[in-house]
């Protein structure tokens, strides 16, 4: 039988993070956006945090090539309508959908409710999105299909602001 979360004893929550946000440099340009506001309200909230990062979950090399909505965002892509697009032109839907199943796997494999991801990815975005070359409200592939499944779903434009 296979051991999964809900089987262990209990310890503290584990909650989905975006791993650039804890510092990893997963972005498609190789960098990190490491928020000292999120790892400072993990610590204090006594939560676990599990790296994700659908893009590379999805098999996309780092670096890579940057990526917004040409139409629609997340919740379309996930019904079958709106297109992720790289700068040049390549539609991305499949690996993105790719990397939020992959998602969605982790966060049931490790009892995950919760996601904490970083704002205005294509596949993390939670209020906000690029779709060509505006800033719109939406949400990115992972972050919606997340919410779908019935996580509870923030990004670090939701967390309070330090003291
Ligand atoms: S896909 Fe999400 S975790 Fe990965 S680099 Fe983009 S915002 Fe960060």
């Amino acid at each position: 039988m296979v051991d999964t979360a809900a089987d262990r004893s209990p310890g503290r929550e584990p909650i989905l993070v975006s791993a650039c946000l804890l510092g990893l440099p997963t972005r498609y340009d190789g960098a990190s956006k490491r928020s000292q506001t999120v790892l400072d309200w993990l610590a204090h909230e006594g939560l676990t945090p599990v790296p994700v990062c659908p893009e590379q979950l999805a098999g996309l090399p780092t670096p890579r090539e940057q990526t917004r909505f040409a139409s629609g965002d997340g919740h379309t892509v996930i019904a079958g309508s709106g297109e992720v697009r790289t700068i040049s032109g390549r539609i991305m839907n499949d690996p993105f959908l790719h990397g939020a199943r992959a998602t969605l796997q982790i966060a049931r494999l490790t009892g995950c409710r919760r996601a904490l991801l970083k704002e205005r990815s294509p596949s993390c975005g939670v209020h906000r999105i690029h779709r060509e070359n505006a800033i719109v409200d939406g949400s990115g592939v992972t972050a919606a299909l997340l919410i779908a499944a019935g996580l509870a779903v923030l990004s670090e434009a939701d967390l309070p602001a330090p003291d």
